[in-house]
């Protein structure tokens, strides 16, 4: 007996979008099953909320297919108008009918019966924690408040897909984990497939399965969060996700000689200049050394010089930058609770070698 793997419940093959001759949407593909929710990942103006338009059916592809359970909704010709297509939108400002009282909204896009529709209004404010709001108009809610009642008339009509574009940018910083917790509980009680549009690296991560990387258009990487931020694909991916120290070096003999010792770097050319990318927390103070000379470590590289140019304390970490003394580089390493040496300190560093990233330096190589 041969399981037969249901088709994805949003797939989109080849999607493309040109505006004014740029293609703003340029070759995306990706599929989403049920009960998945993606994170369409990118600065701002790389081309999410394009994408999103184009699969709700508000703006219309060059180039491309979007299918439903395997069903063809649109290509270049065939198109599926939006009101037919069940898939849920959700906007950052929520859009909340201002006439209409907490239950109305809910209930604005169910059909059937009122029996019907009544018991699912009650069954969606009990999830969203806003029974007692039930006859309350938007005005006098909260802004978690209004977003939970947005998320509810969203999921009511049990779309198949929901696309969600930004849509907890418009709340207060110190809320938004807290309702990003609650909202993905529910996505995942409701299995709808969720694409949604972040420009903020801490929300896809704390929220997908999938995340797709987008930069000018394109797909530049997609993975799970952990493979994201654990082996980026270039420079600017690793850089998304943090701020990153960069070590310059040149190949010779499949290595690269830094002042921290040399790194393997296999399958580029003698001469290629080499990026060697490493996150703040991957940076290590040497205290055993601390001021006195190093010994060489051979797991650890070389250690090499700084001294303490200034140092911050950000609550959960302190980040003390260093001026090295091979070139003058400045390097940052993020270090747990309170460290914070004076300017002028001298200290050795060395580097996590098994979490750098190497990469051709920008404009050499692909
Ligand atoms: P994001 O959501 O990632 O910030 P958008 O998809 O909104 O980006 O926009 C991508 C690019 O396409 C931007 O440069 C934007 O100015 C351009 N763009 C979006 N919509 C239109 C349009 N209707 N006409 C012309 N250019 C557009
Ligand atoms: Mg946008």
């Amino acid at each position: 007996m041969s399981a037969q793997l249901p088709p994805p419940r949003l797939e989109v093959r080849a999607l493309g979008r040109v505006f004014d001759g740029r293609a703003v949407v340029d070759d995306v593909s990706f599929a989403i099953p049920a009960g998945q929710v993606t994170c369409l990942l990118g600065p701002s103006g790389c081309g999410k909320s394009t994408t999103l338009r184009l699969i709700a059916g508000v703006d219309m592809q060059d180039t491309g297919e979007i299918y439903v359970d395997g069903k063809l909704i649109c290509d270049t010709v065939f198109r599926i108008p939006p009101e037919q297509r069940a898939i849920g939108l959700m906007f950052q400002d929520f859009a909340l009918f201002p006439h209409l009282t907490v239950a109305e909204n809910i209930a604005f896009g169910l059909k059937g019966d009122s029996a019907a529709k009544r018991a699912r209004v009650t069954e969606l404010l009990g999830k969203v924690r806003l029974t007692r709001h039930r006859d309350s108009y938007p005005h006098g809610l909260s802004g978690g408040e209004q977003q939970r009642v947005a998320l509810a008339r969203a999921l009511a009509p049990r779309p198949r897909i929901l696309l969600m574009d930004e849509p907890f940018s418009g709340l207060d910083e110190r809320l938004r984990d807290d309702i990003r917790d609650e909202t993905l509980a529910l996505l995942k009680e409701e299995n709808t497939a969720v694409l949604l549009v972040t420009h903020e690296p801490h929300e896809a991560m704390r929220m997908a399965d999938e995340i797709l990387l987008m930069r000018g258009g394109k797909i530049v990487q997609r993975g799970a969060p952990y493979n994201l931020y654990n082996a980026p694909v270039d420079r600017a991916a690793a850089a998304f996700f943090s701020d990153v120290n960069v070590l310059k070096g040149q190949v010779k003999d499949a290595l690269t000689e830094t002042a921290f010792g040399d790194f393997l770097t296999p399958g580029h050319a003698d001469g290629t200049e080499i990026d060697i990318v490493i996150r703040p927390q991957h940076l290590k103070i040497d205290f055993d050394r601390a001021g006195r000379g190093p010994a060489p470590t051979p797991q650890d590289g070389t250690p090499a010089r700084g001294v303490v140019e200034r140092a911050r304390f950000l609550g959960r970490e302190s980040l003390v930058e260093f001026r090295m003394d091979f070139d003058g580089t400045i390097l940052r390493a993020s270090v747990p609770n309170v460290f914070l040496p004076k300017p002028g300190t001298p200290m050795w560093l060395m580097i996590r070698r098994d979490r750098c990233f190497v990469f051709p330096a920008k404009g050499a190589g692909a």
